[in-house]
Parts: C-alpha cells; structure tokens; sequence
C-alpha cells in the first residue's frame, strides 16, 4: 500500500520530513515550528519512542534514575498537541528518490509502504553500533545500550537474576562503556571490562588516564585493557588473553559509526570518516536534503578538518541550525542563519567518585599529528585548601606556542572539574590566548573556588612559558633528559622525598636552594616538587643565581602517574 503522512488542516507551507525522532531530528523539528507555524512537518522514526533521553539510559539500568518514564521525554501525541507534529514511530525509512522528492517508509507492524513528499529532507538517523560480535545461541544476551528497547532487555535480565548476583561482561571501554560498567557495578554485578586499547578512555592521555584505571580497580571492576573478545557461547566470553569470563549478560559498546546508508544509497557525498558531508548550514550536496547529529561530519576546530563528534550539544545545535535555514528559505526568518561552527569535542563523564573532562586535542593526538605545541599540568583543588572538603583535580592544557591559542584540555577530579573544562572551552570557542585564562575576573568565595583560581593558575604558567620566565619538561621527556646528563633536583621538604620520589633525583627543599647553589653539579638541572608549584620558584630562584633550570611539569604526581602507566605497558 502507498499513503502519504497525514497533514493538518492549516497547514499549507514547505513540506518537511525528518528521518530520526530523537536528539537532533526532534530539535529541528520543535525549532522549525516556532519559527513556522505552517510548515507541514512530519517525523519518521523506525524505533518505538521518539524524544527519549538517550543520556540518561545508563542510569536507568542502574537504578539511579528510578522511572522509566522519566526517560520519554515526549510522544507521538505530546508532539502532536504542543507543535503540531506529525511523528511516526516504528516507521524506517528505506528508500530516498532524490527526483521525485519522496522518501519511502516501511511500516514495520504491518509490513506497508509509506511513500512522503519532501520540498525539505533531514537526515537525523544518528549512529549505529560500528562492530557486530556473533555469539552461540546458548549463549549470554549481547545487548547494546543505545534505545529504550535496550535497557529494557538489560533490566529483564537483571531482574531475572533477582536477589542472587550476576556477572557482566562490558566490551569497550568508552563513554558509554565506562558508564555501562558503573551502573552494572551498582546493580550488583560482577563487572569485567574489555577494552582493546591500553587503557580506559583512549582519549586521555596516559597520565590522565590512571585515575581511570585506579577508580574502576578500586570498585572491583575487572579490567582487561588490550584485550578483544574472541567468542561468546555457553561457557561464557573467549578472551584474547588466553581466558574465559562467565557472563549473565554482556554489554557491546565498542563505539558506533554514523548511520548514513540511506545518505549513502541515495548517492549523497559522505565523507572519509563516514559521516554525511555537510556545509555550515547543514546542507548535503543535495540542497533539498540536510543531514544533522551523528550521521553528520563536523568540521574539527584545532585542525579544520572533517571529524565525528557523537554528542548530544552538537545534535541539538545542528538540529536547529538545519530548521533556521529552512525558516529562512522560505522567509519565516529575518536574519540569515549563521554557520555552525566548528567543532571542539567538549565531553565530560562521571564514573564512580571521579569525574573526567576533555576539549579539543590530547597531547598525544597532538605528537603524532607532528602539530607544535606546550603542556601545562597543574594539581589545584576545586576551592580554598583550607575550607573543608576540598578536592584536588588533574588538569592539562595544550597550547600553540606560536599563537598562544589552546589546542585542548584534560580535567580529572571531583568538584569543579566541570566548570573549568566549560570555561575552557568557551576560551576556545572565543579564541581566548591560554595566558587571558590568568586576567578573567571569576567568581570566588572559599567554598567555590580560590582567589586564584585553577583557571588564572593556568593561565599564570601560560604566561611564563609564553614570555620565557619559565621553561618546562614533560614526565614522558624526563627520561631522555636524564641520560643526557641532567641533574633532577627534588625541591619538596626530607619527608615528602623520603615517602617516594623520582628515582636518581637528590633533594634540596626549596628553602635551602641559595645556600646549596655552589654545591649544584654542572650541566643541565631540572627541578621538581609535588605538583609543579614550588618547582617554578626553585626553578626561577636558580635563574636568578646564573642557573637556570627546567621545571618538572606537573610535578611529582603528573610524573607519578605517567610513570604508573608506562610501568603497566612494559612486557611482564
Ligand atoms: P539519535 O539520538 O541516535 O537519533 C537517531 C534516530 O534515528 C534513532 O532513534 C534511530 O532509530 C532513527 N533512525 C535511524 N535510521 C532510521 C531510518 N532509516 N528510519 C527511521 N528512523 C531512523 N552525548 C552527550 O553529549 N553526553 C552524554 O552524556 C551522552 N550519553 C549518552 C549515553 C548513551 C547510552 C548514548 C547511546 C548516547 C549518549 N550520548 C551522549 C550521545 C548522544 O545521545 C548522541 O550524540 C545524540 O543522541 C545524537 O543525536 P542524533 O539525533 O544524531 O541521533
């Protein structure tokens, strides 16, 4: 059978359908209403709910979020009511005809052919799981964790366990990994994580990222990091390494792919990343068909190349700026829409007691894309040391020496570690030099933060680097300068040293430092104490004296968890 959707009485403009009822899709189709009250809108969606917090799904599953329904955000019928939509769920799109205008929709209950005209298409199909695991039919539930549908075959499993614990098997160790494996680990379960990287979050660099590691470990979590799933059956998870892991359930969340087979066949452009090529108003190179959220590249602010950001802030950004540019064709809008922007890859996720934070380029990304750049690591606390409850956070910016611009940003920590990655990335987003992070004017009462915040501290060693005042060496550069023949002076107090330092350091506290100068050995000195502080005093002390000296970036802790990592990599 052919049909065509339903319109309502009134409406007599463009018509517009969009493929997808979630994030980016349902944006431009709300947004598209405000601005045009007769434009006949229409949104297919090949899942059963539209509208639903994604976001949230991983804290259902692990109680947090109570209420299944808090989840639905909206309906088919809400829509209806409030904008006017006409939204059909359990509708998959299969079919573009680019000539005639038309997408062609199986109803998937009944099997039907739904035929809809477009003068306006939006792609809004999101992502798609990127790897497909083939287990035994005796074997544990694989399950993504991406839909409503989704979670409610998680939890059918878990309430079929009931009291009794179970075990779980979480492969890929991600955003939505990391967030899988602590909900599980709510839930009860056993939890092993596989992760064919070398550690958790490859996005973080290393250092960064053993506090990953030292939360999952500490709640139990069994981590397998180069590891990959070889089979699943009904003895349980075939590791690479050698072992079998018995699973009640196991969760794939190896990372998704952008959804653009449909894009695809109907011979738009995609991408060498895979996603839908898009301009800055969202446009394919089909001008009646826009593509949005997921499924579309993004351009990448630290390079300007293509990329894929799969978060929820650009979805709904570009979701709307695809309906602005359908106002303004058709004359809803006075102003012409302006571009989407580039993209800066603000993410942020909590897991256990530890939140983490990144914008824009990894040191690592940086090194092998041959790109100049510097590293500041500091160790600040979220607000006064000497109010109770404050909590020190990792940060790490990358900075251009050339234009003094910031290529990125780590934060690991507990409180606060959300306000500053914002900060920094509206510092990027404005084309703020990291040494203007030291004269922002931010809020401060000792509960909140410090008179100098961890922002200006930033920006304070951004200024000595920039201007020469201070010089730096990174943990991962210690040990080549080392061999060179340099002399790694530990500045902290005998106590501090003597709890654990940096092997073939000597100490002299900084306080002694005058005294000690005509003891120094010759040659290159580097200095260090515990989070990079201290270290810049001794360092510009021994300047001053006629010897300068290189601090230790981050100090004894940066050093200590890189150190960490690396051990782990070396071959037992
Ligand atoms: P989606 O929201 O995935 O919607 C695409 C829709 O298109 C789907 O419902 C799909 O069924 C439908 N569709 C696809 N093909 C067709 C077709 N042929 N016909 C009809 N319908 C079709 N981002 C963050 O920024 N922060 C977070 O904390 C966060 N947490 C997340 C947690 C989870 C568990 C998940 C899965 C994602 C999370 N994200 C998060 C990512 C964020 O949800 C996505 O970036 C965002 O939803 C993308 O929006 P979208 O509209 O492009 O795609």
């Amino acid at each position: 059978m052919t049909s065509s959707p339903s319109r309502t009485a009134s409406a007599t403009g463009p018509r517009v359908v969009i493929v997808g009822g979630v994030a980016a899709g349902m944006s431009a189709a709300t947004r598209l209403r405000r601005l045009d009250e007769t434009a006949q809108i229409t949104v297919l969606e090949q899942g059963r709910y539209v509208s639903f917090a994604n976001c949230g799904l991983p804290y259902y599953v692990g109680g947090v979020i109570a209420d299944r329904d808090s989840l639905l955000l909206q309906t088919p019928q809400s829509l209806r009511a409030r904008f006017d939509l006409d939204v059909r769920v359990g509708h998959e799109v299969v079919a573009i005809d680019r000539d005639a205008r038309t997408v062609t929709a199986r109803e998937i209950a009944s099997g039907e052919t739904v035929v809809a005209a477009y003068d306006h298409l939006i792609l809004a199909t999101g992502a798609a799981p990127r790897m497909h695991v083939d287990a035994a039919p005796d074997a544990a539930p694989v399950v993504t964790l991406r839909t409503i549908d989704d979670v409610d075959r998680i939890t059918a499993v878990l309430a079929a366990r009931g009291e009794e614990q179970g075990r779980a098997v979480v492969m890929g160790a991600g955003f939505i990994g990391l967030e899988a494996t602590e909900n599980l680990v709510h839930r009860g379960l056993a939890v092993t994580l596989v992760q064919q990287g070398t550690r958790p979050m490859s996005p973080l660099d290393p250092e960064m990222a053993a506090a990953v590691m030292d939360t999952l470990v500490a709640h139990g979590v069994d981590v397998r990091t180069s590891t990959t799933v070889d089979a699943i059956d009904a003895a349980g998870v075939h590791l690479s390494d050698g072992t079998v892991v018995t699973a009640d359930l196991v969760v794939d969340a190896r990372g998704v792919a952008p959804a653009a087979g449909l894009a695809r066949a109907a011979g738009l452009r995609i991408g060498a990343t895979g996603g839908v090529v898009v301009d800055g108003h969202q446009r394919t190179d089909d001008p009646r068909i826009f593509a949005v959220g997921d499924a579309a590249e993004k351009t990448d602010a630290v390079s300007g190349e293509a990329t894929l950001v799969t978060m929820a802030g650009l979805a709904n950004r570009h979701g709307r700026a695809a309906a602005d540019v359908i106002a303004w064709d058709n004359g809803r809008l006075d102003a012409a829409p302006r571009l989407a922007g580039p993209a800066l890859g603000t993410a942020i996720i909590g897991l256990f007691d530890v939140t983490v934070a990144m914008v824009g380029w990894s040191e690592q990304r940086l090194i092998a894309a041959g790109r100049e750049h510097r590293v500041i690591h500091t160790h600040p606390t979220d607000h006064a040391g000497y109010y109770p409850g404050a909590q020190r956070m990792a940060m790490k910016v990358m900075v251009d020496p050339l234009s003094g611009l910031i290529l990125g940003a780590q934060i690991v920590g507990g409180n606060g570690v959300d306000k500053r990655i914002d900060v920094i990335a509206t510092a990027m987003h404005a084309g703020l030099p990291a040494a203007e992070l030291a004269h922002l004017e931010l809020a401060y009462a000792p509960q909140y933060a410090s008179a100098k915040d961890p922002l200006n501290m930033v920006g304070y060693v951004a200024e000595n680097l920039a201007t020469g005042v201070t010089d730096s060496v990174q943990w991962h550069e210690l040990p080549a300068a080392l061999a060179a023949g340099a002399t790694l002076i530990d500045v902290r107090s005998p106590q501090e040293f003597s709890a654990g330092g940096i092997p073939g350091s000597i100490n002299i506290p900084v306080d002694a430092l005058r005294e000690s100068i005509a003891s120094l050995p010759d040659g290159e000195l580097i200095v260090h104490c515990q989070v990079g502080q201290r270290g810049h005093t001794a360092a510009r002390i021994l300047a001053q004296l006629g010897r300068p000296a290189r601090n230790l970036d981050g100090g004894y802790l940066t050093w200590k968890a890189g150190a960490a990592v690396a051990a782990a990599l070396q071959p037992a």
